[in-house]
């Protein structure tokens, strides 16, 4: 049994990987400040003698004793992350160093729950880890992104200077149940306007491209790489590599849920990435893994999890 600190813990992947821990025999600490996560995320794990929840900012200092760190503190959705943009770095760069400082102290294992926006709106298609990204730093999406960056750097800094235990996985788009319905990114968006039989609100033309993967196989993913052997570092894409216009999701989301709703046209926000695609060599030579769910069994699920939530409120 191991004690393991997750940071973004009542969040929508953080609330899954508690739980995937805690059933595998762990012993859970979920760290939230609750900004974009939920406590309804976390309620059924409570009972859990073995889960403790801690309402705590990371951008403060935390001192725990712990085996293993999962860092997942950071708003994901541009609405969210871009509602207190300083925060948001904030949360990267000090949340980081806070918690590097916590795995140097008790020589713990930590691993950064980073993004395919480092490689920002890029020119190489699909995106593999050498590729070092087209990242504005002065646009509205740079809190987000740049904060990313400098956590990578700070990460790797703290494995060269230091010797730390560190593991950087670059997440691309994942989407499923507990995500939160007004969390603003494009599949939730899509479905609970489907369910409403409200406009599906396309930003730009929807030729964008993203390609989307499904939580359990993301978690699935993250775990084993927490469990690569030391000075196995990555970076490691995480994400699932078939690719689909915004267009595309929309479709299949209105036929999956047998919706009316119409297509409605805003403008494309600045600096959104035009397409994205991970390659995932890294992860299936190192991780033995690859995606197993399709985007429409994904769907399914997803949007059984918002139609019950729908129906509750
Ligand atoms: P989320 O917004 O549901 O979860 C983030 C969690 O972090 C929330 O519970 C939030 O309350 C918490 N949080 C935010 N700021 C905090 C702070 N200062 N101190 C403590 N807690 C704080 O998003 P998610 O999709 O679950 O993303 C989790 C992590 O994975 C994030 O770091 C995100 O950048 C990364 N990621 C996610 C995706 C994705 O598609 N879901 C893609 C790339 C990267
Ligand atoms: N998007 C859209 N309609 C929405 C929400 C998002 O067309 O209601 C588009 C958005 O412009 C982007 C893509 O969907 O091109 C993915 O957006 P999301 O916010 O989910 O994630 P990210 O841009 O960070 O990949």
């Amino acid at each position: 049994m191991k004690k393991i600190l997750i940071t973004g813990g009542a969040g929508f992947l953080g609330s899954h990987l508690c739980e995937r821990l805690l059933t595998e025999g762990n012993e859970v600490i979920c760290v939230d400040n609750f900004f974009t996560g939920s406590k309804r995320n976390i309620a059924h794990l409570l009972g859990n003698p073995y889960f403790e929840v801690i309402r705590h900012d990371v951008t403060f200092p935390l001192y725990l004793e712990v085996d293993q760190i999962y860092n997942l503190a950071c708003p994901a959705s541009p609405i969210h992350y871009q509602h207190d943009p300083v925060q948001t770095t904030k949360t990267s760069v000090h949340g980081a160093i806070n918690m590097l400082g916590l795995a140097k102290r008790v020589k713990a294992r930590i691993l950064q729950a980073s993004t395919s926006e480092v490689y920002g709106d890029p020119e190489v298609h699909p995106q593999q880890e050498s590729y070092w990204g087209r990242v504005n730093p002065i646009g509205i999406r740079s809190c987000y992104d740049e904060g990313k960056r400098c956590a990578e750097t700070l990460f790797f800094d703290y494995h060269r200077q230091n010797n730390l235990d560190i593991k950087v996985v670059r997440i691309f788009n994942t989407y499923g149940p507990r995500m939160h319905p007004n969390d603003g990114r494009v599949v939730s968006n899509f479905i609970v306007q489907a369910l409403k039989g409200e406009d599906i609100t396309i930003y730009g033309e929807g030729n964008q491209t993203r390609s989307f993967c499904y939580v359990d196989d993301l978690i699935e993913a993250m775990v084993r790489m927490m469990a690569t052997p030391t000075g196995f570092t990555g970076p490691v894409n995480i994400g699932n590599p078939v690719e689909f216009t915004m267009l595309e999701l929309a479709e299949k989301v209105i036929t999956l849920t047998g919706s009316s709703s119409k297509l409605v046209y805003f403008p494309l926000p600045s600096d959104d990435p035009r397409q994205r695609k991970p390659d995932i060599s890294l992860a299936q030579n190192a991780l033995n893994w690859q995606p197993k769910v399709t985007l429409e069994e994904g769907l399914k699920s997803a949007i059984a999890y918002f139609s019950k939530l729908l129906q509750e409120n």
